[in-house]
């Protein structure tokens, strides 16, 4: 997770941004803000490096206090219309970050919409951001979570950041995730699906290139109307 602050860039909740950092002046790469736009120039990020990726792998090892990000050209469609009254978000790993930016602007919404958000990881230290998510789910009655993992152990590899941050936790701060019995099981795409179809739902996807590619086929092919997709 990244936090910036600077200039105040146009963009629209659920939009990614062409993100340029100073160890790879040449490689731009699109990154979703968790946070809505912000008046005073307030950005988060949630970046996961991909194995053999050329920037991802850079900004999560080397990014440091004082470095300078160029944040421009926001663009895509992944939004909720006023009219929308009924959501599903399905986000799979760093695709939880767009979600978060609409969840949070909809929270400033009157009446904000029915939002159903299914969360997928293969397994529970993969939703790096359960702790968050469950906080907002309590103080909003129009939000339902719904955690998914492929499988309900984490494996045996080590994981800096979860580790980091467990030890935060088993420190200073209650449990404030998911218990054993909220998480459903299977690929978040299946699951979603096989409780579709949304009809009268907009229905928002973001996650990898793979994860995104699954769950529109697995939507479409059980009845989800195209029209009613948006995926980032
Ligand atoms: C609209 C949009 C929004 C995005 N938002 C985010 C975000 O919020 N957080 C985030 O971490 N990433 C996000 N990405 C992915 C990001 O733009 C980069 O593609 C990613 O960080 C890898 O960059 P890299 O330079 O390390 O890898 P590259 O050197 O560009 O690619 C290395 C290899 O990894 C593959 N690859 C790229 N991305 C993925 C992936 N997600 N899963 C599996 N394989 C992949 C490439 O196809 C290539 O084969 C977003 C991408 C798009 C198009």
């Amino acid at each position: 997770m990244v936090r910036l602050v600077g200039d105040v860039v146009d963009f629209e909740p659920g939009q990614s941004v062409a993100v340029t950092v100073p160890s790879s002046p040449h490689l731009p790469r699109r990154y979703s803000p968790a946070l809505p736009p912000s008046r005073d120039g307030k950005y988060e990020f949630h970046i996961r490096a991909i194995p053999a990726g050329w920037v991802s792998g850079v900004i999560v090892n080397d990014t440091r206090e004082g470095d300078i990000w160029t944040i421009d050209d926001p663009a895509g469609d992944l939004r909720v219309d006023d009219t929308d009254d009924d959501i599903v978000m399905v986000a799979g790993g760093t695709g939880l970050a767009p979600m978060r930016a609409l969840l949070l602007d909809l929270a400033r919404r009157p009446r904000p919409p029915r939002v159903h958000l299914f969360v997928g990881g293969r397994s529970p230290r993969d939703l790096y951001a359960a702790d968050m998510l469950s906080l907002i789910a309590r103080t909003a009655d129009w939000l339902t979570v719904i955690p998914v993992v492929e499988k309900m152990t984490d494996p045996m590899y080590r994981d800096e950041y979860f580790d980091a941050a467990e030890t935060r936790r088993l420190q200073t701060a209650p449990d404030t995730g998911f218990g054993a019995g909220d998480y459903l099981q299977g690929r978040v795409g299946e699951v979603v699906a096989r409780r579709g179809p949304y009809l009268s739902q907009r229905v928002l996807v973001c996650g990898s290139p793979a994860m995104s590619a699954f769950t529109l086929r697995a939507l479409t092919t059980t009845g989800t109307p195209v029209a009613n997709i948006r995926h980032g």
